[in-house]
């Protein structure tokens, strides 16, 4: 089922925000994060917007990947160098700068585990943190080890086939159920459901492996 649409607000406008700051260059008053100085047109320094609102999308694991895609290749086309090769150094140096973070929060926003990992560190946890590779959740961590004794016990390459095509659904599932974890706000559920996909993740990256090196 399809989740309501939002009707977005002018651009400039989809992520309010009641600060103004002063223009670098101009002086004049100008949203706090965006982009460019609504007066003079500068880009301004990237500020410490979270990825979402730098994308001006709410807060939310439901991302329309079209949606996401339509801002960021906007955005990016905005920040090409070639528009500010006749500007100053700073305000090159700002473009730049403003790139490097849009990269970053449109790569995240666009993969569902990075999403989910980033939304519950905005919420305060951080449950996979580089590194970490412990599943604590009994279920999960049983149902982690019957798969890499399936992919272990799998005798034939159409055998790593079937079974890399049943994890692929249970991941498509895993993300579902991340989305209604999300909309509930159950952070302790969607921490369990990430460390799932973290791990089917890895199980289908592992068969596909297995697959290739059997030709
Ligand atoms: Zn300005």
């Amino acid at each position: 089922m399809q989740s309501p649409r939002l009707v977005l607000p002018p651009k400039t406008a989809a992520a309010p925000s009641p600060a103004a700051v002063a223009c670098w260059s101009c002086g004049g008053p100008t949203p706090a994060d965006s982009f460019f100085c609504v007066t003079c047109a500068s880009v301004q320094p990237p500020g410490t917007a979270d990825h979402f609102r730098r994308l001006g999308l709410k807060r939310s694991f439901d991302v329309d990947r079209a949606d996401l895609e339509r801002r960021y290749f906007d955005l990016q086309r905005r920040l090409h160098p070639d528009r500010f090769a006749t500007r100053t150094g700073r305000e090159k140096a700002l473009s730049q700068a403003q790139a490097v973070s849009l990269n970053e929060a449109y790569e995240t926003l666009a993969d569902p585990l990075d999403r989910a990992v980033y939304l519950l560190h905005l919420a305060g946890m951080d449950v996979l943190a580089e590194g970490c590779n412990q599943i604590a959740d009994p279920v999960i961590l049983m149902e982690a080890m019957e798969m890499r004794e399936a992919l272990a016990g799998a005798q034939s390459g159409a055998q790593v086939e079937l079974f890399a095509a049943n994890v692929a659904a249970d991941i498509e599932e895993c993300v579902g159920d991340l989305a209604v974890a999300f909309r509930k706000n159950d952070f302790d559920e969607a921490a369990k459901l990430t460390t799932r996909l973290r791990y089917l993740r890895k199980v289908i990256e592992d068969s596909r492996a297995r697959h290739s090196s059997r030709g």
